[in-house]
């Protein structure tokens, strides 16, 4: 059990000659008589004569609904996870967030969002354990959202920004046509109203379902992102765990700056394929954010309690925000 869930409770073992309840006490006095007090602590200790009631141990914490880490498996209350940004208090690992939580967490206000109208087609009518369709209401279900990127455009303290999130629970965070349709749109806002975007990737690649459809993404995306750089308009993409495949072929590798998040696997292909096609037996943390950084494919890799922080003062440079050091 968790180091967090274990705290409370020996608070609660504690309490126990404090806090009575009253219908303990019947149950509680024979054990009194005959219990041993060898091994007790002196706090616990029974003392002859004097009758103590003992309580039922507190479970209020144990009921408080909480997130297993990953990393290091502690359990952490969800209200502590969403106030540390869902970065573990224990060990520092950074848990994946949802796109919209992402996007209220970055912006300071929200304006709008973008890109609602576009829905999945089935033009192969694909069905592989289950049709497309089916797939695609299970995914709705299970996130509450109508496709896997998310689009908003607000302020980022007093810049105003286009920003756009990758859901990884939906689908893996798949690049379809609407994935595409949506990210164009964040670029061709972006590019009239001439503000910088910001894209956090976090994608297992192209979506088979919809085969050649979803390739003619990368290409589409690509060409958005050229227009940014032809009218000097800043793209800042945030890479966090996973970025793999035609995500990270196209709008993911393509931007300005590229951020990533610690320990952020990023790569095409995986470590299986790789290995199974060069034949040979890869290192470990090849793929990893530090490990991309130390090779010149990524800028920066930053603590997410760092992030909002670092791409505004990026940006303040990049759009010459007056007086960015008295902010
Ligand atoms: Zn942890």
């Amino acid at each position: 059990m968790s180091q967090l869930v274990d705290k409370p409770l020996i608070m609660a073992n504690n309490m126990t000659d404090t806090i009575t309840k009253p219908n303990a006490s019947n149950d509680a006095a024979p054990s009194l008589q005959t219990s041993n007090t060898a091994g007790q602590s002196w706090f616990n200790r029974e003392i002859p004569g004097i009758k103590q009631q003992l309580t039922a141990p507190l479970t209020a914490v144990e009921t408080e609904p909480s997130t297993e880490c990953s990393s290091c498996h502690s359990m952490i209350t969800n209200t502590a996870l969403i106030f540390n940004c869902y970065v573990c208090p224990h060990c520092d690992h950074h848990l994946p967030m949802s796109a919209r939580e992402r996007l209220n967490w970055l912006l300071d206000q929200v304006n709008g969002e973008l890109g609602q109208e576009f829905t999945a087609k089935d033009p192969l009518s694909f069905v592989d354990s289950k049709p497309y369709p089916a797939r695609m209401s299970e995914a709705q279900e299970k996130t509450g959202e109508s496709e896997a990127l998310i689009v908003m455009y607000g302020k980022l303290r007093n810049l105003d920004v286009v920003t756009c999130a990758f859901d990884f629970r939906f689908m893996g965070g798949s690049m379809g046509s609407v994935v595409g349709d949506r990210f164009v749109q964040a670029a061709e806002k972006a590019l009239e109203d001439k503000v910088p975007l910001i894209c956090f990737a976090a994608s297992g690649g192209a979506r088979m379902q919809e085969g050649l459809l979803s390739l003619m993404q990368m290409a589409r995306t690509a060409a958005a992102i050229e227009r940014l750089r032809i009218a000097g308009i800043p793209y800042i993409v945030v890479l966090t765990n996973p970025v793999y495949g035609g995500v990270t072929a196209s709008l993911a590798m393509l931007g300005d700056i590229h951020l990533a998040e610690p320990k952020a696997m990023i790569g095409f292909a995986g470590k299986r394929v790789i290995e199974q096609t060069v034949r040979e037996t890869l290192e470990e943390p090849f793929q990893r954010a530090e490990f991309l950084l130390e090779h010149g494919v990524v800028d920066e890799v930053v603590h997410r309690h760092q992030l909002i922080d670092t791409i505004y003062r990026l940006l303040a440079k990049l759009c010459h925000v007056p007086n960015l050091n008295a902010q």
